[in-house]
């Protein structure tokens, strides 16, 4: 294996993000935005494209979820060791948090592609040798912790992160700031030593600025004003000290109080939504900046069914590095697609047999519902009128689910809860599994082996969402609100199926609840239900659709192009 250094001799793109998810057994991710990570990352080494992760060792991980006999969620730290999967480097930075010396080291992961594209991954790590007992436990725990702990963590992946790369010898052409959690690195790239200050502070900055400007390009992730992260000027002050002068904090990131995302939106050249529609409600959050969007992807060959993928290796040969290819799925016979999918789901059913001991009917129609258990996700809204619920799916529905609620969130375990308790009332009229746990591994399970896949959030709350475009991939078509990335591949009848009012609807005021639940159960009872009982051969074009129009482009992939053409060669 070549030595790390050989990966500083190409001038590269820095992707920092505080959760890369890269496998099961790398914890380090919590859900979308972790997944979405690790899924550039593999695209961009699938593509060669010059490229190096930094993101935080989270050495607890998340969480590990279990429930009690109430349904009631159950934390616990995942413990994994680093040292078995990854390789320490040789070079320590410093940072300064609360007035003492901070050492952070880093341990490389290297995701190597088939086609000889490999990409340096780094996590940060505070847990070493000299440090303060409170100041190794700051690369722990990926969420947790109170606001300072926050900082202390957005220090160590910012400043840290930038001063490492610097001192290991890597050139960046450009930094990409997956969300604002990373943004202090544009403090870094300000007091650089090359750039020195003449005149007054504005005038001496403002040539900084501009040059920050041109490195930095800045995905936003989060559609509502309070999933920005922010700190007051006092926690600043006594957390970080003064990295740069305080005049000049206050006018990049607010007078009032320290907004991550202002600073990276003040700092970017290139500022991005994760979908069109995202976009334009970021564009009027923020109305003082130019907004773009790039639609998130999902990487094709980690998501695809074994059983697909061998389908699409025989009819589509190259499909997993063009993934375009997909769009001509109507080569594949049906009878063999039907057998894949048949395949993915015997395969679901015979692990949650295993793992859980529910035993599930492989001929009767399955929705999938998994993804971070969080009020706007609404889990629990299929059972908003049960009666109806049971009057429709009696003997013809069965409801797997999956998903983890953020320690602190009672109401996404209420959630959780009430889904547990419906188990009781439905019994063997409509099977109910609730799955543990729920990660890469557990999603690459179930979604390729159910028959739908389920999605209601509160417009305009899902940014992208990108489990939907994992079930297109497998041929399980959506059944979803009008938002994020569905609004772009949602053709009714012919890919999938929406719920509820289109989104030129769309208000951030308007709550479209009951809308929304009396289409679920209309198009369920009155269009899907029959179809898939009744005319197995419209289905199958349905879910050879969900590949054809949806897989093919909505990718990470078709995304890097995008994010290489639109964002890091301007
Ligand atoms: C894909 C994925 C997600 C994202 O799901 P959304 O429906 O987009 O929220 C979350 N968690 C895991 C483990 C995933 O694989």
């Amino acid at each position: 294996m070549k030595d790390w250094r050989h990966f500083t001799e190409t001038s590269r793109i820095a992707y920092f993000s505080m959760e890369i998810g890269l496998m099961t057994e790398i914890p380090t991710y919590s859900g979308g935005l972790g997944v979405l990570a690790g899924d550039t990352i593999r695209s961009a080494a699938d593509l060669k494209l010059p490229f190096v992760a930094v993101t935080l060792i989270s050495r607890k991980g998340y969480f590990l979820q279990t429930f009690n006999d109430d349904g009631w969620q159950q934390e616990s730290a995942v413990d994994w060791t680093p040292e078995d999967l990854l390789e320490l480097l040789p070079i320590k930075t410093l940072v300064t948090i609360e007035n003492r010396d901070v050492k952070v080291q880093a341990w490389l992961y290297r995701v190597k592609s088939p086609t000889g594209g490999e990409v340096p991954v780094l996590f940060l790590d505070t847990d070493i040798q000299g440090n303060q007992p409170e100041d190794r436990q700051i690369t722990d725990y990926l969420y947790g912790g109170d606001k300072a702990y926050r900082l202390k963590q957005e220090i160590v992946l910012g400043i840290g992160g930038a001063r490492l790369l610097q001192v290991l010898g890597f050139r960046v052409r450009k930094f990409h700031l997956n969300e604002g959690h990373a943004s202090l690195l544009t403090l870094v790239l300000l007091n650089h030593p090359h750039l020195s200050v003449e005149g007054s502070l504005e005038e001496g900055y403002s040539q900084h600025i501009r040059s920050v400007q041109e490195k930095c390009v800045f995905t936003t992730h989060t559609p509502v004003e309070s999933g920005h992260d922010r700190f007051s000027y006092d926690l600043v002050s006594q957390v970080m000290g003064d990295v740069v002068p305080v005049d000049l904090l206050k006018k990049l990131g607010g007078e009032d109080e320290f907004n991550m995302t202002l600073l990276a939106l003040n700092l970017s050249h290139f500022v991005n939504g994760v979908a069109k529609k995202h976009g334009e409600v970021s564009q009027a959050m923020f109305p003082g900046f130019e907004i773009h969007s790039i639609t998130n992807g999902i990487h094709p060959f980690t998501w695809a069914s074994p059983y697909l993928i061998h389908l699409y290796d025989k009819y589509l040969p190259g499909w997993a590095n063009e993934p375009e290819l997909l769009v001509r799925v109507d080569l594949i016979p049906d009878n063999e697609i039907q057998d894949a999918h048949a395949g993915a789901k015997a395969y679901l059913f015979q692990w949650i047999k295993e793992t859980t001991g529910a035993k599930l009917d492989l001929d009767v129609l399955t929705i999938g519902f998994a993804r971070r258990a969080t009020a706007y996700k609404r889990a629990n809204m299929i059972f908003t009128d049960r009666d109806r619920l049971l009057k429709i799916g009696d003997g013809k529905l069965q409801l797997v689910f999956g998903g983890k609620a953020h320690p602190n969130d009672e109401y996404g375990k209420q959630m959780i809860q009430e889904i547990f308790q419906q188990e009781e009332f439905f019994g063997d009229k409509l099977k109910i599994v609730y799955l543990p746990n729920y990660n890469m591994d557990v999603a690459s399970r179930l979604i390729p082996g159910v028959d739908i896949w389920l999605n209601n959030p509160l417009r305009p709350l899902e940014a992208s969402g990108t489990s939907g475009m994992k079930a297109a991939l497998n041929g399980v078509p959506n059944f979803s609100v009008l938002d994020g990335w569905w609004i772009e591949g949602h053709i009714e009848g012919v890919t999938g199926w929406s719920i509820g009012p289109p989104p030129t609807e769309t208000n951030t005021e308007v709550n479209h609840s009951d809308d929304d639940v009396q289409d679920l159960y209309k198009k369920l009872e009155e269009t899907i239900i029959p179809l898939y009982y009744n005319n197995r051969q419209e289905w199958t074009k349905v879910l050879k659709n969900a590949i054809g129009k949806n897989a093919y482009y909505f990718n990470t992939h078709a995304m890097m192009r995008r994010y290489v053409t639109e964002a890091y060669l301007r």
